[in-house]
């Protein structure tokens, strides 16, 4: 009974020795240990498992970098459209600045004939005053 269980503990000694004495190489496409030697690695290399693996990684990247781009795209399109509408803002804002000031210097310019518009004057004068 008691050389049967020293066996044992001899087996799994050797064992752990074994493999801890194998250099072993990581394959990061199937997240497992390969032994490290020539035959071995060519053996998994050509296996589909890792074939899948490694087309499963390479379309997982550019998926994510067309991901990427996309994204890119967008926030560039959506700073192109803001830039856009504060400029057409300012466009805006300066046609009504312009029509403003030429509409106030239009009535003082020409003679009297249009002095009855000056209450219409006065009242679009107020409702851009609410406006601005
Ligand atoms: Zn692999």
């Amino acid at each position: 009974m008691a050389s049967y269980s020293a066996s044992l503990t001899d087996f799994c000694i050797c064992r752990a020795d074994y493999w801890k004495s194998q250099p072993r190489k990581f394959c990061q496409y199937c997240k497992c240990w390969i032994a490290d030697n020539k035959p071995s690695i060519e053996f998994h290399e050509r296996g589909k498992n890792h074939k899948e693996n490694v087309a499963a990684k390479i379309s997982e990247k550019s998926i994510q970098k067309a991901k990427q781009e996309e994204r890119m795209s967008k926030e560039f399109a959506a700073m192109e459209e803001a830039a856009l509408k504060a400029y057409q803002e300012d466009l805006k804002r300066m046609e009504r600045e312009a029509t403003a000031t030429s509409s106030s210097e239009t009535p003082a310019k020409k003679p009297q004939k249009k002095a009855a518009k000056a209450s219409g004057k006065g009242q679009t004068a107020n409702r851009r005053a609410g406006l601005g």
